[in-house]
């Protein structure tokens, strides 16, 4: 008997029905080879199992996140007869399990961020499946801003000025599911991981907080609170919805310009966009210096890393150097997979100019406990205050008696996370 034909979206960190290119053309290539379309999500051993400088590469927070976006995936797409399968292991193993069972007409996924994914892609190649990349996460397509793209890896700031003359931000599609389709049954049981990392769910943000943030009206004023430590609505807060591709940033993009029709245009309402133009030019230097971005001298080189105590390091990621606005930004990230974006400035600033320890200690220690972990960001911002990647200053020293002073006159931060028995969770 001849194998049923399907065609595999392969989830990566476009979490989403909506807007979502990679979703599109698999629906697309499944229409025109008139095959089923299944959604695989692959727990993959390098974000879930594997360690790096001896720590976990994602944590409880981020895990937790995860799970309960691709529950809510699932729920999703089965509203349109699509199953998601949600498997762990290497994408190349689980196809290999799917092939034995089923034809795969092809494979349709993100373009690769960073090295990893694209590593993934090419084993899924050697198997002989065909598989299609297609940008699903970024505001705008690589070939409309070849001249920004020409400048990389430059200074943010001429990237930013290329792009914001020349181009504007492709609108938000929905996808076209073409009625509904017929459901294929996954071959294996739901990985146990599923259920562990849900027992986490209480640390996790539960609804998107969007049309939350825009309806109170906070947008008009984000770029005088962007920098707080605390508060609510003195940022966004979705980098977690962005990370894990819940929500797309073209729609975020878009809805900040209605929003500017309705309530007026001002600096905070533009800065937002500006944000998000970082997170853009992350993804794109990311994609362009490949590995160079996991290297200690970076894309510059001259890194000099003069300790490697790691009695020291211990101390700075349990919040206990003794400088309390570190500790507290230490202890609430630990506790709460998040920290204000002020806050991870000093924090990599102590590790890399006071402690003098490698820098890539502080961002695998970030991609440990960030809810909101984001390869090309966390990475990139790292590289860049270490003075080894996109900054043309050649790295970022916070003063952090006077950042302190500043940002915390009245150590109403600094008492919150250094009271007398902060929760903190154990990994
Ligand atoms: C050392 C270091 C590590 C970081 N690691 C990550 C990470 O793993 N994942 C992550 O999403 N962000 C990272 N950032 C960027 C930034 O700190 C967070 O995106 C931000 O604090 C999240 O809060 P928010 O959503 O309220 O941001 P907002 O201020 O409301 O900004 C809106 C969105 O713009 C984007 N953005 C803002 N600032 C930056 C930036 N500097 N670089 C890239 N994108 C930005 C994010 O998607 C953010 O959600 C890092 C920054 C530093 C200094």
């Amino acid at each position: 008997m001849s194998k049923r034909s399907i065609t595999i979206w392969l989830v990566r960190d476009t979490c989403r029905v909506d807007d979502n290119p990679s979703l599109n053309l698999a629906l697309e290539t499944a229409g025109q080879s008139s095959t089923d379309c299944i959604a695989l999500a692959c727990l993959e051993p390098r974000r879930w199992e594997h360690h790096q400088f001896g720590l976990a590469r994602t944590g409880c927070a981020w895990k937790c996140f995860r799970v309960n976006t691709l529950i809510r995936l699932r729920t999703e797409l089965l509203k349109h007869g699509i199953s998601l399968w949600i498997g762990a292991g290497e994408p190349s193993t689980l196809v290999g399990q799917i092939r034995e069972r089923f034809t795969i007409s092809a494979i349709i996924t993100d373009l690769p961020l960073a090295t990893e994914e694209a590593v993934e892609n090419r084993r899924l190649q050697n198997l002989g499946v065909k598989v299609l990349t297609t940008q699903s996460d970024e505001l705008f397509q690589a070939a409309n801003i070849n001249s920004a793209l020409e400048q990389l890896p430059c200074s943010f700031t001429r990237f930013r000025k290329t792009i914001e003359k020349d181009e504007s931000v492709v609108p938000a599609h929905p996808v076209k599911f073409s009625g509904l389709g017929s459901p294929v049954a996954q071959i294996w049981l739901d990985p146990p991981e599923l259920y562990e990392a849900r027992y986490f769910e209480k640390q996790c943000y539960e609804q998107p907080r969007w049309q939350q943030y825009l309806e109170s009206g906070a947008l008009s004023t984000y770029k005088k609170t962007r920098n707080a430590l605390e508060g609510a609505n003195m940022s966004s807060r979705l980098s977690a919805w962005l990370a894990h591709g819940c929500l797309s940033v073209r729609q975020v993009w878009h809805d900040t310009l209605e929003y500017e029709e309705s309530y007026g245009v001002n600096e905070s309402t533009y800065w937002l966009r500006f944000e998000l133009l970082w997170r853009e030019f992350f993804r794109w230097y990311s994609r362009l210096i490949g590995s160079i971005l996991f290297t200690k001298t970076g894309k510059n080189g001259g890194y000099e890393v003069i300790n490697s105590e790691s009695v020291l390091f211990g101390n700075w990621c349990s919040g206990n150097t003794g400088v309390d606005i570190i500790d507290a930004a230490m202890r609430e990230l630990r506790q709460t997979g998040w920290l204000s974006n002020r806050g991870r400035q000093l924090v990599a600033s102590h590790l890399i100019y006071e402690y003098d320890l490698d820098w890539r200690l502080g961002a695998a220690w970030f991609e440990s406990q960030l809810v909101d972990f984001d390869v090309a960001s966390n990475w990139g911002n790292w590289a860049y205050i270490a003075g080894v990647g996109a900054d043309p200053r050649g790295g970022r020293i916070f003063n952090l008696e006077s950042q302190a002073e500043r940002y915390d006159p009245k150590k109403t931060y600094r008492d919150r996370w250094l009271g007398p028995s902060p929760r903190i969770f154990e990994h």
